[in-house]
């Protein structure tokens, strides 16, 4: 059996960048201080999502994408904190 295995990106703000969005700011979508993550490894969105709240609180959105070995797969998902957070393991 194919174990569950996602490819995901997430966006985190930088202080400043949070901070204007804290005081619902518009806040540059292309700063360079703010940080892209990438884990190849995500086997469960809900573990994927407290994870990003407990080390990158500052997350913003995160996309899924289908693992496939040295390809970018396509994206299954987008989701951003907040507003439609996963609600189960999987897509
Ligand atoms: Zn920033």
């Amino acid at each position: 059996m194919a174990t569950l295995r996602y490819r995901a990106t997430a966006k985190v703000l930088c202080d400043e960048c949070q901070s204007q969005k804290d005081q619902k700011r518009r806040f540059d979508t292309k700063c360079t201080n703010c940080k892209w993550l990438r884990y190849e490894n995500v086997n469960n969105l809900l573990t994927f999502r407290d994870f990003l709240n407990r080390q990158f609180p500052n997350w913003v959105f995160f996309n899924v994408f289908k693992y496939i070995k040295g390809k970018d797969g396509e994206r299954l998902a987008s989701y951003q904190k907040g507003k439609n957070e996963p609600t189960s393991k999987e897509v």
